[in-house]
């Protein structure tokens, strides 16, 4: 009877019903999809990357609490020594252990919608229910339903990302005040895109005892090392620690950012030079009739556009890669997100955008 075994009976329903978080392929096309940092690092840095690498003892398990990295974020971050940091792969491997840490039965996350979807998907991971409050047409925070929906469901954990994905404008700071005031539960700030943002709730840690930070390297030039960060008071991250597992950060990672961190400069004059690049294609967006550009504080831009699915796949036709979130949620409808790539990248999205518009319209 070997093939009496049915996956269909074995897995959850839950996972069953779940479609895999679809990753497109890009190659040879001009990649803007993805929230990447366009620029390479310099070719010294890459010759140093290269000796440490070269050295590295791969035989040997890393450093489990990455205490040279550690100590590295905390310098480079400011981060005082009263927080805590927790390292994940990635920001979503953080998001997982959260959300594992408070699946008791009946408990409830929360967040918004639209946003990250990982959020959603990572509470059916953990078998915690998910709870997506709609934002405001505008994409702003609806304080109201959200006050009515934590005092119904008393949330163990809030999911805000701030800047948020993938609409691109910070929530009212005020507003996130009174939510994490009014919760008995964890909020989680996902701050994936401070780099782009100049805004950050890092000092109100201090003030409220129920507040998580979350930080990534991904978007500010490190994407394929997966690493980011949770910061927090003590009595949360010693819990969330227990679930982390050891060896989560492996040695390339480990030794490759604790490298780069010496030369954040360089990351952060990346980071102006997309914010310029961000400036000049919403200027570019805003001149075309029948577009509707977002305001952005992250390094993508969301747009509404006629026909958007079309539009689409014609410039994935010219090879130009970017993402389309029509029919992904109501609010989203006739919606693109475009990540800001280097100024030809940019150059190019925008005229053959233009080609394209001028043909059906
Ligand atoms: C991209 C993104 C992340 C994922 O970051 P990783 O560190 O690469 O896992 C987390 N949150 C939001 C809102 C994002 O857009």
């Amino acid at each position: 009877m070997s093939n009496s075994y049915r996956p269909e009976q074995i897995i959850r329903p839950e996972i069953l019903a779940l479609s895999a978080y679809h990753v497109p392929s890009a190659t040879g096309m001009i990649k803007l999809d993805a929230m990447e940092n366009p620029y390479p690092l310099s070719p010294e840095l890459r010759d140093e990357i290269a000796q440490l690498t070269a050295n590295a003892p791969v035989n040997r398990y890393p450093d489990s609490s990455a205490v040279l990295l550690k100590g590295k974020l905390r310098q480079t971050l400011a981060i005082s020594d009263d927080i805590d940091i927790l390292l994940g792969n990635g920001s979503d491997e953080i998001i997982q252990i959260i959300a594992m840490a408070v699946a008791k039965p009946g408990a409830v996350l929360i967040s918004v919608e639209p946003s990250f979807v990982m959020f959603r998907m990572i509470a059916t991971f953990a078998n915690i229910q998910y709870v997506g409050v709609p934002l405001k047409q505008d994409f702003s925070l609806d304080l109201e339903t959200m006050l009515t929906a934590i005092a119904k469901y008393k949330p163990a954990v809030i999911f805000l990302a701030y800047p948020n994905n993938p609409t691109g404008n910070l929530f009212d700071y005020a507003a996130i005040l009174s939510i994490i005031q009014a919760t008995s539960g964890i909020v989680v700030i996902d701050e994936a895109y401070q780099a782009f943002a100049d805004a950050s709730f890092i000092n109100e840690i201090n003030h409220h005892p129920n507040l998580l930070l979350m930080r990534t390297l991904s978007k500010s030039g490190l994407a394929g090392l997966r690493l980011g960060l949770l910061l927090g008071r003590s009595e949360w991250l010693t819990q969330l620690e227990k679930m982390r597992l050891p060896y989560n950060i492996g040695i390339m990672t480990q030794i490759i950012a604790e490298k780069v961190l010496h030369h954040t400069v360089v990351l952060s004059e990346q980071a102006e030079a997309i914010k310029l690049e961000r400036a000049k294609m919403s200027a570019f967006l805003a001149t075309i009739e029948n577009i509707k550009v977002y305001p952005s504080k992250a390094n993508f831009i969301l747009f509404r556009i006629h026909a958007a699915t079309q539009i689409f796949l014609a410039l994935k036709q010219q090879k130009i890669l970017i993402k389309n979130l029509d029919g992904t949620h109501p609010l989203l409808e006739n919606c693109l997100r475009v990540t800001i790539g280097t100024p030809d990248e940019n150059a190019q999205f925008c005229s053959i955008l233009q080609a394209i518009l001028s043909k059906t319209v």
